[in-house]
């Protein structure tokens, strides 16, 4: 792809752009009466605009059926969920009696491992990523100490060389093979929240599974935002959260991936609750747990409808778009996002942004993480000045996620315009 530093070129692309028009579907906020340009949805997705009528339905027929609305809502509320397998399974590649929607994403974290971490004597610890998401840092630390082991001891986490920004998959194989003896499971990110890296989820698994281990992923950063193949890949299991890329609103249910081969096993140890109960016996209210053969057989609690139906708005809009134009408009828009920061640093003459998210096409989503060289908190405040929606972390390092469903290619473009005014101005 050539790509061009101008105004013209960004909004050229963006006109022959087959998924322009999904941007009207969400509001986007504004920044002193102006759209903004919003590179937070690896944080809190936008809302579709279409989300209040969903929830306004099922407020509709909660009022108009009360406790009937279970069995005789427009969407009846038993069976609500039933709905997101076969949407979900498209945008995780999964088949759909892998995939169930429930709880919140640390919740169902503990829930995974209550399944597939069962510690022994000789093998007790679990790998994961170094500077991993804190949440699932304390969900591995307590684990380890629930069954009776220190962190110090059991949890191994795989780091960036010295002097690196991002972990190498040689080296979270080799520490795989090193610890094979005493590992009981991986638990790996699909997409590192703060560097952007995106993991082989297909090599870290086919590791763990050599070492005669479980392999997990949390997917909080991945879901909706790369191309992802759980069933082929093998994965034993997985989480995400469907606020981030999948705009299903703040605090919104979580989903969970758990592969054909675990799902019929009942000797797998699992927390149990009525609504994982096989549903034609849920109602006569027996003793006697008989889980559900499928991930559904994972779920404790009865569905949130209103949280639900968020989703389903968001899902909806994912169907239409389809994932594989989503990738491709993505992979494009980032690589853009790349070329004008390049083009910043060769302007000036110096290198005034480091990307530190890997460069390599397969090893990055939309995410992009810059270390800033100069000026970092200077630049960061002229770009929310100028109603750029960005994160900061501590030190120096701006996160901006260009979505395909709302972002434009003249977003990207303002963006590098902002950073190289307040950086190639010399007073
Ligand atoms: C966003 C995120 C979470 C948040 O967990 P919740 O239980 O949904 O609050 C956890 N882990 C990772 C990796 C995340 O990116």
């Amino acid at each position: 792809m050539n790509y061009q530093n101008t105004l013209d070129f960004a909004r050229q692309q963006d006109n022959i752009d087959p998924l322009k028009h999904f941007r009207q579907r969400f509001f986007i906020p504004l920044v002193d009466g102006k759209e903004s340009i919003y590179f937070n949805g690896n944080s809190l997705g936008l809302q579709p605009k279409t989300t209040a009528q969903y929830i306004q339905q099922e407020l509709d027929d909660w009022a108009r059926y009360g406790g009937e609305g279970h069995f005789h809502a427009k969407n009846p509320w038993v069976s609500y969920h039933e709905i997101f397998p076969q949407q979900l399974s498209k945008i995780v590649g999964a088949l759909p009696e892998e995939v169930v929607v429930m709880n919140q994403l640390t919740v169902n974290l503990h829930l995974l491992m209550a399944t597939f971490y069962q510690p022994t004597k000789d093998r007790y610890k679990i790998l994961c990523e170094a500077k991993a998401f804190p949440s699932d840092q304390y969900a591995l630390e307590s684990q380890v100490r629930f069954h009776g082991y220190r962190p110090e001891d059991a949890i191994i986490e795989v780091a960036p060389r010295e002097g690196e920004n991002i972990i190498r998959t040689e080296d979270i194989l080799q520490q795989i093979e090193q610890h094979k003896d005493s590992l009981a499971l991986v638990l790996f990110g699909g997409v590192n929240y703060y560097s952007g890296q995106v993991f082989d989820i297909a090599g870290i698994t086919a590791a763990a599974h050599a070492a005669g281990i479980y392999a997990g992923f949390d997917l909080a950063h991945a879901t909706g935002n790369i191309a992802l193949e759980l069933h082929n890949w093998e994965v034993d299991f997985a989480s995400w959260c469907s606020y981030k890329y999948l705009n299903s609103g703040p605090g919104g249910v979580s989903g969970v991936f758990i592969h054909e081969r675990h799902i019929t096993n009942r000797s797998l140890p699992r927390f149990a609750g009525w609504w994982g109960h096989r549903k034609e016996l849920r109602f006569l209210m027996d003793k006697g747990f008989d889980p559900i053969p499928t991930a559904e057989g994972w779920q404790l609690s009865n569905a949130p409808i209103l949280l639900m139906a968020a989703h389903k708005a968001s899902l909806d809009i994912f169907d239409e778009a389809g994932m594989q134009d989503l990738v491709a408009k993505s992979k494009k828009m980032s690589g853009y996002l790349h070329f004008v920061l390049n083009e910043i640093n060769r302007h000036l003459s110096r290198k005034v942004v480091e990307v530190i998210t890997p460069g390599k096409e397969a090893e990055r989503g939309c995410q992009v993480s810059l270390l800033m060289l100069e000026k970092g908190k200077e630049v960061f405040n002229a770009l929310m000045k100028a109603g750029v929606i960005a994160d900061w972390r501590e030190p120096n390092v701006i996160r901006i996620a260009p979505v395909p469903l709302y972002n434009r290619f003249e977003d990207v473009w303002q963006f590098g315009k902002i950073i190289e005014e307040v950086l190639g101005n010399k007073k």
